[in-house]
């Protein structure tokens, strides 16, 4: 399959020096070539929104949204294809792959609502005769820098909002599966949008770069690792860009003895191990407080190594594999390193191999117990299907345990008591709990971010907080005084 661009409603050739293979990580079977672009295929891309820009802004906002029930349909019409194509370069199940599409339809859906989300604000006779009102307008050519783990729907925080509002968008999807946006973009094709409203371009660091610099781009949306979320950040913000940047997560779960110790497991199981752990709101360490210990560590035990594992397209399978022979590398590296650090590892799931897919980069479940505080182990996102246990006896201790990292994507807590929960969602240091819940990702009509370094910016993605993100407010203060008042 040809990786192309997508630029004022043509598909282009990138300039692209190299290629990468995309990889089908269940098989190892290559699927396509993505190119590398360059700065010239960003720089022609922000032409194109550039030039967009006035007439589609001026389209009235209840046409704008037209465009987007239209990419609603499309997008429903075609979500098992969409997620086929999500398995095959991603690895996950297809279970996941139409959860994650189900995300992204959801935001086009709260995005159909700007008519309403972008009004203003009016306040009358601040003064005899003069009011004061607020607008909001478009901010122009925004882009959107997307990780591997969801190739469908990360754009989607984001895209549908800006557009609705009247900005004109380059989005630039990860190079390791750059094939999922090739197909949404046959889709954005037949809604026929005006040429240069969306676009479409591919590559890796210099594409990347080229967003960052382009003097035409005022807004980037970016999510992937918190080293690359810190580099985007402060580059955007030297070019004078509004931004904000989700990076990587390290999320606990704790455990209170008075949970449903049956529920727990299975929901942590599930947050664990789906998506083989390549969630940046996967569960990836659970403290134990107390006598919840022994009962949680045997049912989780039981849980990771019962898992199914193998190609998401085949049913049965509940965990597929991991991106990339250097991610499997790099995961059994870490768990080893957990091992040298003094964890015990009850379920080991190194070295796995799928009977017929020997050529794919499965890890299966791990389970790390006993992981001293501190520990490398401890502190590093794994993104791999590996849960570290650790024990405490107190809630206390557990809350203190939950804040002590650099990460603050997401929190759990398993408890029947009301009075624990309200004490975590109180002290807890992230942006997404979930009480006696695993993956806490908010719906689309909620806010989405992390905390400390899971987030840089101010305005998070989806719901009101992306209108905000893709709106500049404007005040007004008129005066028209009534002696001015004429008869016609
Ligand atoms: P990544 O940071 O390697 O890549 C993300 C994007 O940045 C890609 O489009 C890539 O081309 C680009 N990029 C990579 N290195 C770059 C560099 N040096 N300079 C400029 N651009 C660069 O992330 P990934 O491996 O694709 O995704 C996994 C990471 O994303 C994990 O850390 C995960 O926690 C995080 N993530 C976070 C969220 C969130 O909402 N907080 C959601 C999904 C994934």
């Amino acid at each position: 399959m040809e990786i192309l661009n997508y630029i004022n409603g043509e598909w282009i050739k990138p300039d692209a020096k190299e290629y990468l293979d995309v990889i089908n990580p269940a098989t190892g079977a290559a699927l396509a070539k993505a190119p590398l672009g360059s700065k010239a295929d960003v720089a022609a891309a922000a032409k194109a929104a550039g030039a967009a820009f006035p007439a589609w802004r001026q389209t009235p906002v209840q046409d704008r949204v037209q465009y987007l029930f239209k990419l609603r349909d499309l997008l429903k019409a075609n979500h098992d294809e969409i997620a086929r194509i999500i398995t095959d370069e991603c690895g996950k199940t297809f279970g996941e792959s139409k959860g994650e599409m189900v995300r992204a339809i959801e935001n086009v859906e709260v995005a159909c609502g700007m008519p309403h989300l972008m009004k203003g604000e009016l306040v009358e006779d601040i003064a005899p005769g003069i009011d004061e009102l607020m607008i909001r307008q478009p901010v122009g050519v925004c882009a959107t820098i997307a990780p591997f783990n969801f190739p469908g729907m990360i754009a989607f925080w984001y895209l549908p909002y800006a557009i609705a509002a009247g900005n004109t968008y380059i989005v630039k999807p990860s190079e390791k599966v750059p094939m999922t946006m090739q197909f949404i973009f046959k889709l954005i094709e037949q809604v026929g949008f005006p040429k240069g409203v969306v676009n479409l371009v591919n590559g890796a660091k210099e594409v990347v770069d080229g967003i960052l610099e382009h003097p035409a781009i005022r807004a980037i949306t970016f999510v992937g690792s918190t080293n690359v979320a810190k580099y985007i950040y402060a580059t955007a913000a030297a070019h004078g860009k509004r931004v904000q940047a989700q990076g990587g997560a390290k999320n606990p779960v704790i455990v209170l003895p008075d949970a449903d110790m049956e529920m727990a497991t299975k929901i942590v199981a599930d947050s664990a191990f789906g998506c083989a752990g390549q969630r940046c709101l996967a569960v990836s360490f659970a403290v134990t407080v107390a006598e919840a210990h022994n009962t949680f560590t045997e049912l989780i035990c039981e849980a990771a190594s019962t898992r199914v594992v193998g190609y998401g397209l085949d049913s049965g399978v509940q965990m597929g594999p991991v991106i990339s022979a250097a991610s499997k590398a790099r995961v059994e590296q870490l768990i080893g390193l957990g091992v040298q650090e003094g964890a015990a590892i009850p379920v080991d799931g190194r070295g796995a191999s799928v009977k017929g897919y020997e050529g794919g980069y499965f890890v299966r479940p791990t389970i790390l117990a006993d992981v001293p505080r501190g520990s490398e182990i401890a502190k590093t996102e794994i993104f791999g299907p590996v849960l570290s246990l650790m024990h405490v006896n107190t809630v206390e201790e557990a809350i203190e345990l939950a804040n002590s990292g650099q990460y603050g994507n997401q929190a759990s807590l398993f408890t029947t008591s009301g009075n624990a929960a309200r004490r975590f969602r109180y002290e807890v240091q992230a942006g997404n709990i979930g009480i006696n819940i695993g993956v806490a990702a908010p719906m689309a009509f909620f806010p989405f971010s992390g905390w400390k370094d899971s987030f840089f910016g101010d305005m998070h993605g989806q719901s009101m907080d992306a209108v905000e993100f893709f709106t500049q407010k404007k005040v007004v203060v008129e005066r028209w005084p009534k002696e001015w008042s004429r008869k016609f």
